[in-house]
């Protein structure tokens, strides 16, 4: 692989390889764009086949997280990490300590999370190593389940679309068809049930589904059935690309809405939702609450401030719909201008000089 090509491609910052024979530690840190603020993103465990397929996951992540926060608002940049093994068999206190001491040196340039293979527990032994890192344990300061902030994000993210489409930001008597009702799914039921919302729901599991029926009053239909279903919102909140070439034509919602990342089987798949009228909040903006919430444990987590800030996410996905209409292009690339013109701007901002070194010069001069 030509390292620099690639990093050069999309102007990634800087690219980290930690390796530690004595406890088999073999990571990658992907630092994209820290114009806003240091690098936040989740470190995945996985049995990557090969070290370039890890390099590029790690690359290709990084710069989701750059976009997905500065859509969010947040004054971060985006970083990823990846560490190559096996989350069921690799996993020991000295190798996420080991990863600790890595985020140590970088000096606060990066800041660690949870994500696929990664579990509460072993942030705790990264945190034993640095205090780069958030999404703790409730028990040391951290911000918890991330899952209901994600909902709450989704709920306004929806309030924004309805308005748009309907005229009002209420979702009473809205019908929503819900897919999986799993940690995001089940607490987005709950949210749209209290605003008077019609539930639809499905998922693989029974239980969940009898639960948000008898919870809720949902009206249950099958997992294969539940794309297609006449609603008002489509919430997808299991998997990624359901919307796809096979899908896209027998989709019969006003909105797609929802938690699941990579909606959009293809970027071309926004064009083509556009096309057939349905409006479609991008993933990534809509999605954002559970990265919101964690980002406040940096300023001493406060779970008022982070609710507050996660509603928010009703302002960012109205600013697409109005770039979508301005620049005459869809959602999903409008999101991607929101991002762009935020990094933009505050990279453009006059550089003013402070005065303090200048001044202490002067006086130290003075006391000669
Ligand atoms: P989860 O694993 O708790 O729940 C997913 C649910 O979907 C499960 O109950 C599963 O049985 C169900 N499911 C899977 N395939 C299905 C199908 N074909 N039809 C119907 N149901 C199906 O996951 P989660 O944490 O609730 O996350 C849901 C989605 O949101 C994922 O795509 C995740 O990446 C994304 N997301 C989650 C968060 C968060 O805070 N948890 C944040 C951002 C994005």
């Amino acid at each position: 692989m030509q390292i620099f090509e690639k990093l050069k491609e999309f102007r990634y910052e800087q690219l980290v390889f930690c390796h530690d024979e004595a406890t088999g530690l073999k990571a990658i840190i992907a630092i994209h764009d820290t114009t806003l603020g240091p690098a936040l993103g989740g470190c995945r465990m996985w049995p990557y086949g090969t070290e370039d397929e890890a390099v590029t996951d790690a690359l290709r992540l990084a710069r989701g997280m750059t976009y997905k926060a500065a859509a969010s608002g947040l004054n971060l940049g985006g970083g990823k990490s990846v560490i190559i093994g096996d989350p069921h068999t690799d996993k020991t206190e000295a190798l996420f300590r080991s990863l600790g001491r890595y985020i140590e040196t970088l000096g606060g340039r990066y800041i660690v999370a949870e994500d696929v293979g990664i579990s509460t527990g072993d942030i705790n032994y990264v945190q034993v190593e640095t205090s780069y890192v958030v999404g703790v344990d409730v028990t040391y300061g951290g911000s918890g389940d991330p899952s209901p902030f994600t909902a709450l994000g989704v709920l306004q993210g929806m309030r924004a679309c309805v308005e748009e489409v309907f005229g009002t930001t209420s979702l009473e008597g809205r019908t929503v068809a819900v897919q999986g009702l799993g940690h995001v799914g089940y607490h987005l039921c709950r949210l749209l049930h209290d605003e008077g919302a019609h539930l639809m729901v499905a998922d693989l599991e029974p239980e969940a589904t009898e639960r948000a029926m008898r919870e809720f009053g949902a009206k249950a239909v099958e997992p294969d059935e539940i794309l297609f279903m006449p609603c008002d919102v489509l919430a997808p909140c299991a998997l990624g690309a359901v919307v796809n070439d096979e899908t896209l034509p027998s989709l019969r919602c006003r909105i797609v809405a929802g938690s699941a990342n990579n909606v959009l089987d293809e970027a071309r798949h926004g064009e083509a939702l556009a096309k057939r009228g349905i409006l479609y909040a991008p993933d990534y903006v809509i999605n954002a609450g559970g990265l919101i919430n964690v980002a406040d444990e940096l300023e001493g987590y406060n779970e008022r401030r982070a609710t507050k800030r996660v509603m928010r996410i009703e302002d960012s996905v109205r600013r697409i719909i109005a770039i979508s209409k301005r620049d005459g292009v869809p959602t999903n690339v409008a999101a991607d201008t929101l991002a762009l013109e935020r990094i933009s701007a505050i990279s453009s901002m006059e550089r003013l000089h402070t005065g303090h070194p200048y001044g202490q010069l002067r006086r130290r001069r003075e006391t000669i």
